[in-house]
Parts: C-alpha cells; sequence; structure tokens
C-alpha cells in the first residue's frame, strides 16, 4: 500500500475508538475435504455447526475450518445476528483496526489465515512454494496456484497428531560404541536405522536403482548434507516420477512382503505407517515416499511449523493451523488432486534431520505463545480454569479469537462485554486490551501477527 493512502486512512477514519468496531462475531467457512473426519467425530463439524447455527450434514467429512479473509473459504462479519459483509471488504472499510505497521507492511487485508483440522486420513505429500516461486507459479498456472503468497504454516496439535516431515538423515552411519545409558548414542542409532531402513527396502531399491543406492554408500561421514543434497534429490526425484505400473508393482510387492514378514516379526513403526497409508491411497507413490520423511508425533500442546519448500503430509489427528494468507500447495502423493512432481521436487531444499517442536511459552498461568520463524502469524493458547481471568494485553495487529470449548465473558475497557461460548470466533482490532472470564473451563486460541514483527520494525 502506498504511504499516502495509508496516512489518509489514518486520519480519515477516526471509528477506531468505536465500540462497534473493535470487535466483531465471524462466521467462517468450512471444507469437507475427503480426508476430513467423519461429521460425527469431527471437531471441525462441531465448531462450524456452533459457529454458523448450520445444520451439518451427517454423510460429510469435515475437514478444515477457515478463519480468515482468503476468497476460497472467507469469513463473514456477522451483526445483530445477521451476516452482512465479507472481513475482506469490511477490513477494506475499516483498515485502521489493522494497525499502521501491518497496513505499512501487508496493506488492507489479514496477513494470516487460520483454521482448524480434522484429519481422518493421511493430506497429500505436499510442500508450499517461496514467495518467488509463488507468483511465478501464479502467473503460469493461477487456475491451480491460486495466488501469489507464499504460505509457511504451524500445526498445534489439539489431539495426539501425526505427521510426516523433512527428510530423515541419510548421513553415512558409523556404529557409535553403544552404551545404553547415553540418551544421545541412542539417537545417532536410530538415525543409523532410519537409512538403513530406507536403502534396505527392496521395492525402494527396486524404483531407485542400485546405482543411486551405491552412490548413497559411497558417501563419507566428511562429506557432510551439502554434498548428500544432490544425491537426496535424484533418489527422491527418481521415486516420484516413476511410472504407474512400476509404482502400483513396488507398492503391491511391498504390501505382500509386509503382510507375510508381520507373521514373524514385529515391524517397525514406520512399516506400520506405511501399511496405513496403503490401505488409504492404494497404488500411490507417497506410500513409497514415506520411507524418506521423518515420522511425527505431536502430543496435545506441541506444535510443528514448516518454512518454505518443506516436504509434509499430516496424518491423522486434530489441530489448531494458522499460515500466511495463502493456499498454494504443490502436491505430489497420497492424493487424487492434480499432482505437480516436476515443480515439488525441483523445488524442496532437501534439507535433513527431525523437525523443530515447539511447545509455547507461558506470557501469564493460562497462555502459552507459540512464535514460528515467520513475521505473518503466532498463535496463543488459554485454557482457563472456571471463575478465573486471562488478560490479553493489546497488540500493534489484529487478532482472531477461537472458542472451541466452554463459556465466559470477553471484556474490553468499555462497559460492554461479549458473552463467548463454543464455536464463537471474533475478530478484534489493533490495540485492543482482552480480558477474559470464564464461566466453565474456557478454551480459547488467539491468532495474531508475530509479536517479533513488531519488536523488529
Ligand atoms: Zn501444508
Amino acid at each position: 500500500m502506498e504511504a499516502a493512502s495509508v496516512s489518509k486512512q489514518q486520519h480519515g477514519n477516526s471509528n477506531i475508538n468505536n465500540d462497534k468496531v473493535i470487535i466483531q462475531r465471524l462466521r467462517c467457512s468450512v471444507k469437507n475435504y475427503e480426508w476430513g473426519r467423519p461429521c460425527r467425530d469431527s471437531l471441525v463439524a462441531k465448531i462450524f455447526g456452533k459457529n454458523s447455527g448450520s445444520q451439518l450434514d451427517e454423510d460429510q467429512p469435515y475437514a478444515e475450518f477457515w478463519m480468515g479473509s482468503h476468497v476460497s473459504g472467507p469469513s463473514f462479519v456477522v451483526s445483530d445476528g445477521l451476516q452482512r459483509v465479507t472481513l475482506k471488504s469490511w477490513l477494506l472499510e475499516n483498515p485502521n483496526v489493522l494497525g499502521h505497521k501491518v497496513l505499512e507492511k501487508w496493506g488492507g487485508d489479514l496477513p494470516f489465515l487460520f483454521k482448524v483440522l480434522s484429519v481422518d486420513k493421511a493430506l497429500s505429500i505436499q510442500a508450499h512454494p517461496d514467495k518467488d516461486l509463488a507468483r511465478t507459479l501464479h502467473k503460469l498456472h493461477p487456475d491451480v496456484y491460486k495466488d501469489g503468497n507464499h504460505k509457511p504454516e504451524m500445526a498445534l496439535a489439539l489431539t495426539e497428531f501425526e505427521a510426516l516431515c523433512s527428510f530423515v538423515t541419510l548421513k553415512p552411519c558409523i556404529m557409535p560404541i553403544l552404551d545404553p545409558d547415553d540418551e544421545l548414542q541412542n539417537g545417532v542409532l536410530f538415525d543409523c536405522l532410519e537409512i538403513k531402513a530406507v536403502l534396505s527396502v527392496p521395492e525402494v531399491v527396486e524404483l531407485v536403482g542400485v546405482e543411486n543406492v551405491n552412490l548413497v554408500l559411497q558417501i563419507t561421514d566428511e562429506d557432510g548434507e551439502e554434498k548428500f543434497k544432490p544425491i537426496l534429490q535424484s533418489l527422491f526425484t527418481e521415486i516420484m516420477s516413476a511410472s504407474r505400473e512400476r509404482v502400483t508393482g513396488a507398492v503391491g510387492r511391498l504390501r505382500n512382503r509386509l503382510h507375510r514378514e508381520s507373521q514373524v516379526r514385529q515391524l517397525t513403526v514406520k512399516e506400520q505407517l506405511v501399511l496405513r497409508l496403503e490401505k488409504q491411497y492404494p497404488s500411490d507413490v507417497g506410500v513409497i515416499a514415506a520411507f524418506f520423511l521423518n515420522h511425527v508425533k505431536l502430543s496435545p500442546g506441541e506444535a510443528l511449523f514448516l518454512g518454505a519448500n518443506e516436504p509434509h503430509a499430516y496424518i491423522c489427528g486434530e489441530c489448531i493451523e494458522c499460515m500466511a494468507t495463502s493456499d498454494n500447495v504443490v502436491r505430489a502423493g497420497l492424493t487424487p488432486k492434480y499432482r505437480d512432481v516436476q515443480t515439488l521436487c525441483s523445488m524442496l531444499t532437501y534439507k535433513q534431520g527431525s523437525p523443530e517442536i515447539l511447545r509455547g511459552v507461558p506470557t501469564n498461568p493460562y497462555v502459552n505463545k507459540y512464535i514460528p520463524p515467520f513475521e505473518e502469524f503466532e498463535i496463543d493458547c488459554c485454557i482457563l480454569p472456571q471463575g478465573e481471568i486471562a488478560v490479553f494485553p493489546g497488540v500493534p495487529g489484529p487478532s482472531i479469537f477461537l472458542v472451541p470449548v466452554g463459556e465466559g465473558m470477553m471484556n474490553t475497557e468499555s462497559p460492554k462485554g461479549y458473552p463467548i461460548t463454543e464455536g464463537d470466533v471474533l475478530f478484534v482490532a489493533a490495540n485492543t486490551e482482552i480480558s477474559v472470564t470464564s464461566a466453565s473451563e474456557l478454551h480459547l486460541f488467539r491468532a495474531g501477527v508475530n509479536s517479533r514483527f513488531f519488536q523488529a520494525s
């Protein structure tokens, strides 16, 4: 946005202090993607039903609940119980609620998109482009790549949550001298098992070829991750671009072999996962690609963040998700949707090793803050016992609050209070201090612009 128009809006719109503007109730969109949980045990369905007052379709899966201004799943501002305008057009009329730093940086729109996910069946193996690639892809294929923005994301687990992400370490293995009391050495051994597992899977070797396997075996410990990256890229590309017939054959043989071997030995966790994926997506190359990615299990309260060009696939569980406002996904496996194998394989960073898990930083006795390394967003998680108060200090940017559980009251400095209950979603303007009191145990999630963005600017 031009500086001149920002300053005009700052001076031309003085209703920022108007009570009607600082808090808005939102009615939000739902996505019934086929990987979603069945209606009866989907948190997304429960929240959407209460938020919209709509009749739920018992026969549909409920996958994602979207809170934000993206055109593919808009939220609407509600007043006097009536759905008025989209949040996006309301923000254009009331830009000051975003705060001037956000306006200067991102224009008159919300920089983040907030979601709830209920995952029953694995999502596609995917990655999200960086800003430059996003712009290029959108220009070339606007029908597939819907916008020109990047899409860093973070998933905060509400239940046990499983995902595949980033490549397993493929460093050559020097067997450590084993000391069962030394956890670090056990960690090293674990990585050794990963490489051994991947390159000793006959169906993997079948698809990548013995020459490629030998290339890996020639790498020495001194060569390091950088030298290994092109080899990893060529292995992964070989697998992802194998012909339909070869993949179908390899996946079938893999399934039969693991079923047979499960009679005489305990399958590894990765092998068990691979069999689950094969049931969900028979003959899909993603079943074999899964061997190359870290299998991560989050407990409730743990979060995983993914930068640009990192491969990942959510497998099962429910989570709160936040991302930059974008819907750009490059898919290559575990999906009936459009696959762009060439783009995916060439865009990935091929970074190896387990991802960083965030556990949040307490900002008061009831609130935990999750700050990923992306300027667009952060998440606060508040679990408030009955009859307690939590204060969210005013921040220089906009916030969206979601109430998945419980009821209570939300207050600003003005005497008017806002009753809150399950399914409520509220937009809160920049620089508004919020205090929340709970009538029962109350769970509350807040998405806002990353606080490091305001500290840095
Ligand atoms: Zn993703």
